[in-house]
């Protein structure tokens, strides 16, 4: 009988346990929801695309005042030219002495066009020769002396003076050999159609400001740089030259061969190239002075060529890309290689040589205005934002922050988003504050994101993208097999 009462009883302590703990966690459970209730309501997954309700912003027109096509002189990128081409050869191997032949006179021609310039500018526009020595490979590893031009148009703006834009073309040139000082090598559109656009966009600008019509906030240079056909040693050095000089580079917009249309059809687009940069998930500075190049002068001109060059191919606009500077690269649409880097001769009935007969004036003179508005609208610009960042990982909503130094000509700052595909930028919203703006409800895996900063004037800086807040953790490594 004991062994009964003693099974029954345990039997009802398991039925009773059973039954507590079956309340204890159903009261639990219900006690979890009732403070998730009362807590503020969280979102835990990604919000809904496509998305409604994005803001719609002011958008500020841009500067006025544009360069108009009809006041680039072609007469005078053509007397430029023909000069250059007189030179015989503008080798930077050849004589910097003689002022008949070699790179010496090439470099007088240009200099004697910048001081013509110059006088037209009201005593604004600055022309200097800066003297230095480079070694590479093709200087035979000997240290040579080069010539670079410069014509500096100072900027009006006490902070923003020590920001230059820069436009570059170089004036050197080359026949097939390029250790051969003495060979023919006119050099019309390499490059001379660059330093033609570059001279160009002195006389466009530095009259403008002597009228008192437009003043720029930023300085901008104008250069014809030597070398680049051993080994872009003028650009090289002009990185190095505008660091001694306490400049910050807001842009360079190198012109190498722009001088010819041969490209059947129309529209007839330069191109521009850029560089992606070495910055994950977010593009270089190259790319966004070639986007805000483009914004300017608009897609029929420029056509964006997303790589730092043509391919297995420089020029000087790279080493200022190397060194995490806006720096790219304006090219006609069809190259010839018939007409460049080649000794003039006639071979089988082919020309070879890069002579003045093969230009286009009218394309080269488009290349010049595009130049010329493109400098103009950068050096009206405020300065570009810093620390641009992102954060808002795991959340539904994106929080961009940026700083600013203070600018009282500055009337805000554009938030910038794109699809990750997307090559170009659109403005999602405006504010007039630095610091951070929460964009509701956007993810932040499915968009890349940037600010700009807007003058009162219109005029853009280039965008600055934001970077990551941190880095994904390292992939675990493979087990070894
Ligand atoms: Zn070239």
């Amino acid at each position: 009988m004991t062994n009964w009462i003693q099974l029954f009883r345990n039997h009802f302590l398991c039925v009773v346990m059973l039954f507590l703990l079956a309340f204890g966690f159903s009261a639990s459970a219900t006690f979890a929801q009732q403070s998730a209730a009362t807590k503020a309501p969280t979102v835990s997954r990604d919000p809904a695309e496509p998305l409604t309700g994005t803001p719609h912003p002011k958008i500020l027109p841009r500067p006025a005042g544009a360069i108009a096509r009809a006041s680039v002189n072609e007469k005078s990128m053509s007397a430029l030219i023909h000069e250059l081409v007189g030179c015989g050869t503008r080798l930077t191997l050849s004589s910097w002495t003689d002022p008949k032949r070699g790179a010496g006179c090439g470099r007088d021609k240009v200099v004697a066009r910048f001081n013509e310039i110059a006088k037209d500018s009201g005593g604004r526009l600055q022309v200097v020769v800066d003297k230095f020595e480079s070694t590479s490979a093709r200087t035979a590893d000997k240290p040579i002396p080069l010539e670079n031009v410069y014509a500096i148009l100072p900027g009006s703006d006490e902070k923003l003076a020590k920001t230059i834009i820069l436009v570059s073309g170089h004036f050197d040139s080359r026949p097939t050999n390029v250790m051969d000082p003495e060979a023919d090598a006119p050099g019309a559109d390499d490059d001379g159609s660059g330093v033609a656009v570059s001279v160009e966009c002195a006389r466009l600008l530095s009259k403008a400001g002597a009228n008192r019509r437009g003043t720029y906030r930023a300085t901008i240079l104008f250069a014809a740089v030597s070398g680049e056909e051993q080994g872009l040693l003028g650009s090289t050095h002009l990185v190095d030259w505008l660091k001694q000089q306490g400049y910050t580079v807001g842009g360079m917009l190198d012109d190498d061969i722009v001088g010819a249309d041969t490209a059947p059809g129309a529209p007839h687009r330069v191109r521009l190239f850029s560089g992606n940069g070495e910055i994950d998930d977010a593009d270089s500075p190259s790319r966004e002075l070639a986007r805000a190049v483009e914004e300017i002068d608009g897609r029929r001109a420029i056509r964006l060529i997303f790589r730092v060059d043509r391919y297995g191919r420089g020029g000087d606009h790279y080493p200022f890309y190397k060194a995490g500077l806006p720096g790219v690269r304006f090219t006609e649409p069809l190259e010839d290689y018939i007409h460049q880097h080649q000794t003039p001769r006639t071979e089988n009935g082919v020309e070879y040589g890069d002579y003045e007969k093969y230009l286009s004036f009218t394309f080269m003179g488009d290349v010049a205005r595009d130049n010329a508005e493109a400098l103009r609208q950068l050096a009206l610009a405020p300065a570009t934002p810093t620390g641009a960042k992102l954060t808002g990982a795991v959340t539904p909503d994106a929080k961009v922050s940026w700083s600013a130094e203070d600018d009282p000509e500055r009337a805000g700052f554009e938030i910038l988003w794109r699809e990750t595909s997307e090559p170009r930028w659109q403005v999602y919203d405006f504010q007039t504050a630095t610091g951070e703006m929460i964009l509701k409800g956007v993810s932040t895996d499915n968009h890349f994101f940037a600010v700009r900063s807007v003058g009162k004037n219109g005029a853009r800086s280039i965008a600055a993208p934001t970077e990551m807040e941190r880095r994904p953790p390292p992939l675990p490594t493979a087990p070894k097999q």
